[in-house]
Order: structure tokens, then sequence, then C-alpha cells
């Protein structure tokens, strides 16, 4: 196979300046990359996991284009309040006091349902997980650092001065004063957009989570932690730091501010920030406090791979807002099935092509698109196209291999009896569905259409369609 053609700069968009720019390591050679990560008081919906197949894509895309990558994502298990403001209560006390158990109990049980699907979803494992609870003291040296110049005491705790820094909240577009109406006041703060560095234990309350520190016995404030870890792990400056769009509002901006203090510069600690739209669901299943919420097991539950839910994710670019349907997702898994097909056949092939040549427009297409913001939707045609031309022979599966290292699909394994997934409702099994197809088969070549029909209805009775028409060659599918 021929060496790949020089490839284009990444240009990715930077949140910070609302503009594309090119990517331009602060380690020679090297990619250093912070995802906020999930707080792990619930199981994660299928919207927080499109922030990580998104970072991942991210990720993906920098191995490709030749950088060692150094990925972080945190957990949080300390500090998030029901707002991410700084009002209601912390949200991994409040689960472990509804559930009757430990935090330590409920952030193990949720941190390994967040990795289950991290793995379903192909999402590559990242340098380190770092959690909050680990980097505590080192959440307290930092907040000493900062607390004379930029912060101030009052019974709730320490908290950030924001008219300290240089811009507070450029990252958002707003202002200190404005723009944060939504903000609870908090008595005694100093300016609506202040925020909680460290949050003091009320007299007479034990948290099931408190730390000694020089402004009593506490917790820290959310934010404080992704400072500390990003640089612990990656230094300061580092790379990029991605998250869902939701933090570019506060979250966001008060890591930047407290960056900017603790550094004495104006440096917001990455270089490029980067937000992943969301994914939205109309009827409201996927807020984690509704009872049946969105899930990545209910989507397999209903007899759809996983896979299926990461291509519905990269069809969209990670700017855009995504919809989500039944139907959406299941025009991306009959598209994965015509992939995996594709992939079949191509295998099937094996001498058109025996210099194993490929035209340079197909690799260069790809890279252009993949530089251009990640533009996974274009990045994915073309690998269609290529796996459509029977001229490049077996070389397109080389070729398969080498753009799925940016798709994370699995396509040289994956096969159609793992696309084929039983929905957890279904009572019928496999073999009675072959047999009673492999009958209604014999009937209809007879003419027999009384026994075909009756053969049909029996099967839909039992939830199994009939796809009769399926160009796909799937016989059947299973009900949800
Ligand atoms: P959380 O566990 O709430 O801190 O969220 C984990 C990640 O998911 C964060 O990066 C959020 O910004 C992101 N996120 C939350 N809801 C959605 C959504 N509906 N679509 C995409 N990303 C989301
Ligand atoms: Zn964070």
């Amino acid at each position: 196979m021929t060496e790949a053609p020089a490839s284009q700069p990444l240009m990715l968009f930077n949140s910070l300046t609302r503009q594309l720019e090119e990517f331009r390591p602060v380690h020679p050679g090297e990619a250093r990359v912070y995802s906020c990560g999930p707080t792990v008081y619930n199981y994660p919906h299928i919207g927080n996991m499109r922030a990580y197949v998104f970072a991942d894509t991210l990720g993906r895309t920098l191995s490709f284009k030749g950088y060692k990558l150094t990925h972080v994502i945190n957990i949080t298990d300390v500090g998030h309040l029901t707002d991410d403001a700084d009002a209601g209560e912390d949200k991994m006390e409040k689960m472990a006091a509804e559930k009757a158990q430990s935090i330590w109990d409920i952030a193990r049980h949720y941190t390994e349902a967040y990795w289950a699907d991290v793995k379903a979803l192909n999402i590559r494992q990242p340098a380190h997980w770092s959690i909050a609870t680990d980097y505590v003291p080192q959440m307290i040296e930092f907040a000493k650092a900062i607390a004379d110049k930029h912060c101030y005491e009052l019974d709730g705790g320490l908290y950030f001065d924001t008219s300290t820094v240089t811009d507070y909240g450029a990252l958002a577009r707003a202002k200190t004063e404005d723009g944060e109406g939504r903000i609870e006041e908090v008595e005694g703060k100093r300016h609506a957009a202040d925020f909680a560095i460290w949050r003091k234990t009320p007299a007479g309350e034990t948290r099931q989570m408190e730390w000694d520190s020089p402004w009593g016995r506490g917790a820290p404030g959310w934010h404080l932690e992704c400072s500390v870890m990003s640089e612990a792990l990656l230094g300061f400056p580092f790379d990029i730091h991605t998250g869902g769009i939701d933090h570019r509002e506060i979250h966001h901006p008060n890591e930047i501010a407290q960056n900017q203090a603790h550094s004495c510069t104006d440096a917001s600690g990455a270089r490029i920030w980067m937000h992943n739209n969301f994914l939205i669901e109309r009827s409201g299943k996927m807020s984690k406090s509704a009872g049946e919420f969105l899930r990545l097991q209910l989507l397999i539950d209903k007899g759809y791979h996983p896979l299926a839910y990461r291509l519905m994710c990269l069809q969209a670019h990670y700017r855009s807002e995504l919809e989500f349907s039944w139907e959406g997702l299941g025009a991306a898994l009959t598209r994965l099935k015509r992939l995996v097909m594709g992939v079949a056949s191509a295998r099937q092939v094996t001498d058109k092509n025996p210099h194993g040549n490929v035209p340079d427009d197909i690799r260069e297409g790809f890279d252009r698109e993949i530089s251009n913001d990640l533009g996974t939707p274009a990045a994915l045609a073309i690998m269609e196209v290529m796996l459509g031309r029977s001229d490049l022979g077996s070389v397109r599966l080389s070729l398969l291999e080498e753009m799925d290292q940016i798709f994370g699909l699995d396509l040289v394994k994956l096969t159609r009896t793992d696309l084929r997934i039983r929905p957890r409702a279904a009572t019928i099994t496999e073999e009675e569905i072959e047999a009673a197809l492999t009958r209604r088969k014999e009937a209809r070549a007879a003419k027999d259409f009384a026994t075909s029909d009756k053969l049909r209805d029996e099967l839909t009775a039992a939830g199994v369609e009939v796809m009769d028409g399926d160009p796909l060659g799937w016989d059947w599918r299973l009900e949800a």
C-alpha cells in the first residue's frame, strides 16, 4: 500500500474565539486533552454519552494525524450541586440519602455503569481517569494560593470574586453583572457570578464527604477539581479542553477564572476550548430525574446495537444539535448493517487490484473532511463511496480499517449476527424464528399462501416483523 499523502492542517473550532483555528500543540508532536467527565450520582443518559463520543472522535483524529495523545477524563464524585451554579444540594449526597447508601458505593456503582457505556460505544480508554476525591489536598493548596487576592469568606465558605480577573465570562460571552440572572443569590455574594471554591459544612451538620481546610470542614466547589487535575496531569497550559455546550456558560468560565488567578496571567489554561452541542429529546425522557430515561442500556434492550448510536452521533457534526428519535436510531442501524455487508463483500474480492493502488483523492478527501473541525458526516460518506468501488478490490479493507480509526465503529470485526440483538421483551428464540421462516418459504414456494400468511401472523403475534422486501437480506426483526 502507498504511503498516506501529506496531511492537511487540523482546524478546530475554538469556543474562546468562536473561530476555526489551526491546532498547534504546546509540546511538539503531542496532544494533551482534558474532557469534563460525568458526575457519578446516576446513570449517564445517551446525551451525556454524546459528549464522550465527541471527545473520543477528537482524540482519534489527533492520533490519526500523528500526535501522541494524552487524554484525561475526570470522574466527579464530589462537589457538583443540583444546579451548575451554587444552588441546591450536592448531587452525590442527595442520591446517597435517597438510596440510603454510602456516597462511595453510589460513586462506584455509577462509575462502573458509565465505564460499561464507554466500552459498549467503543470509546477508547483515556490515559487517566482522574477521580476528584483523589485530589482534594491539591485543591486545598490551589485554593490557598488564590485565596488572598481573589477570594472572600462568607458563612457558606470561600467564594471567588469574579471581578478580580480579566474579562470574566468571556467564553460564555457574559459579563459579571448581567446574563447571570438564573444564578440563585447567596447572601453576601459580591457579584451574581461569584462561585464557591470551598463549601463549609453548616454548623451542627456532617456530610458523608468532608475534609478539613483553612476555611473550615467542608468540601471543594465543583469547578476547582478540573483546574487542579488538568494542570496536575497535563501541565499548564495544555492543548484542548472539551465538554458539553452547557459548560461554556458557567463551569468553564469559572475554571478559566481560577486558572487566571492561579497562574497570575490571563491564560485560560487550555489553548482551545471545544464544546459539543446537545442531543435533544422532545418528550424530556433524557432527564436523569425522569423515571425511565434514555440510557444506552434501554437502546440495547430494545434491540439496537450500541454502535448504531455511535454512528448516529457521527452522522451529525458535533457542533450541531442532534434530535434523538427511534426512527433516526433505526436508520443509523440500517446504515451500519449496510457498512458491515459492504465489508463482507469487499472481503470476498481478492485480486481486482493486485498492486493495492489507492487513488490519492480518496485519502486526501477523507483527510480534508476530518481536518475541517472533525467533519465526520462528510467523511462517513467518503468511506461508503470507497467501499462501493469494486475497482479498488481488497485494498478497500485496509482503507476501511484506516478510516475506521476515526469512527471507531469496529467495522472490521462486526458481523451481521452481532448487529441482530434480541430485544429484552422478546419471548421467541432465534431458532424458532428461523424454523418458522423456513416453513414459510416452503409454503410460498408451493404457492400455499394460506399457510404462509398464517405463519406470518403467528410470528407477528410473537413480536417478529417479517421483512419480505428487505433489500439487505435481513429477513426479520424483533419489534421492541
Ligand atoms: P454531567 O454528568 O451532567 O456533568 O454531564 C456530563 C457531560 O455530558 C458534560 O460534558 C455535559 O456537558 C454533557 N451533556 C449533558 N447533557 C447533554 C446532552 N443532552 N447532549 C450532549 N451532551 C450533554
Ligand atoms: Zn470540568
